[in-house]
């Protein structure tokens, strides 16, 4: 039977992988029969309707632009749809902290919205794309979903908060809910103010690269396939009321990403690197332990991140045409910026 799912948010860098993956326009081994997708995205500064543009023409795709705050559409929708993949979300830290009330508008009250107008619709399964952020800092050990919330920013908060609204959802109204919280993600079509891309993006231009305060922050980083394939693994085969973490296996300080990234770009560090202040409130190290979704969904990270850091700095030499008029908007003074 054919799944009709209502993706939100699939402008933007994951959502669209997650479409492409889909309907066949990345690996053809992960191409997934009888589904029909429809993305609705607001087009915010982060949704690019180029990265949607491989898969435009297909016949089980389409596109609505419009607001996940907007509960007339989003009941309309709902209605029209047997599942939701809830991508849709502000999603960079550092605006977050300069200016919050767009996060708490989308994360929260557009997450709420739209777990009510799938509960009124009868929606058979929503899944929610959250992030390792919820569960806040760590100086050692990684944690099960079971660990409690402890989100720091502005950013992690407001999706720590959606995350709880949506698993309230099952416990209250039986919703179909699954929560996936994953770690860093990169890959091709990143928009260039996270640090994987706009690093590449300065080293290709031979500017300096800005590695906040000592450097010493870890991530663990997580290749877009094989987050999108977790993904599927949770959408189909997950259980209602759980919440998966979804990790890379790979867990590098700033300082040791700006290290790999150089040689890759043929920079040295003394000629490209400049330490910037800190970020205020900077989590220290993030880690989630996987065990679960291994375990239960058979899911393991494939791409080594040698491999697909390459591949990523590939993708962004042969594609200026993507990401310079980006790039050289986030390069304008902040008041002239649209
Ligand atoms: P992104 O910023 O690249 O894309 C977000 C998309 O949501 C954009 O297309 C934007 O236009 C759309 N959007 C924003 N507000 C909207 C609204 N009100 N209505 C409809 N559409 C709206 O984000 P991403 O990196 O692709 O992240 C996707 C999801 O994954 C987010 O929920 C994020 O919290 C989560 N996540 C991301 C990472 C990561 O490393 N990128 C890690 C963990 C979790």
């Amino acid at each position: 039977m054919t799944e009709r799912i209502l993706v939100t948010g699939g402008a933007g860098f994951i959502g669209s992988h997650y479409v492409r993956t889909l309907l066949g326009a990345e690996s053809p081994e992960d191409t997934v029969p009888d589904v029909r997708v429809t993305v609705l995205d607001k087009l915010t500064y982060a949704g690019n309707l180029t990265n949607l543009a491989p898969v435009c023409a297909h016949p089980d795709f389409s596109f609505v632009q419009g607001d996940i705050c907007d509960p007339d559409l989003v009941g309309r929708l709902s209605a029209e749809h047997d599942q939701v993949v809830h991508f849709a979300a502000e999603s960079h830290v550092d605006r977050s902290i300069d200016a919050s009330a767009e996060f708490i508008r989308t994360n929260v009250t557009g997450t709420h919205t739209l777990l009510d107008a799938a509960h009124r619709a009868g929606i058979k399964t929503f899944l929610h794309v959250s992030t390792d952020e919820v569960y806040g800092s760590t100086e050692r050990g990684s944690w099960p979903e079971t660990d409690p919330l402890r989100p720091n920013s502005p950013y992690s908060a407001s999706k720590a908060a959606s995350d709880l609204i949506a698993l309230s959802y099952h416990r209250t109204h039986g919703l179909d809910v699954r929560v996936t919280r994953c770690s860093n993600n990169y890959g091709h079509h990143h928009y260039p103010e996270k640090i994987i891309p706009l690093f590449i993006t300065n080293l290709l231009d031979g500017r300096k690269v800005p590695l906040y305060g000592d450097g010493g922050n870890v991530r663990d980083w997580l290749h877009i396939d094989d987050h999108v394939r977790a993904l599927e693994l949770a959408r189909t085969r997950g259980r209602a009321g759980e919440v998966y973490n979804i990790g890379g296996g790979t867990e590098l300080s700033n300082r040791e990403l700006t290290r790999l990234l150089l040689a890759v770009c043929g920079a040295t560090w003394d000629e490209s690197v400049e330490y910037v202040t800190d970020r205020k409130g900077h989590d220290r190290r993030y880690s989630v332990d996987w065990t679960k979704i291994r375990e239960e969904l058979g899911y393991t990270p494939r791409k080594d991140f040698a491999t697909g850091l390459a591949e990523t700095v590939r993708w962004y030499r042969d594609n200026r045409a993507w990401w310079e008029p980006l790039v050289s908007e986030l390069r304008r003074p902040a008041q002239l910026r649209r």
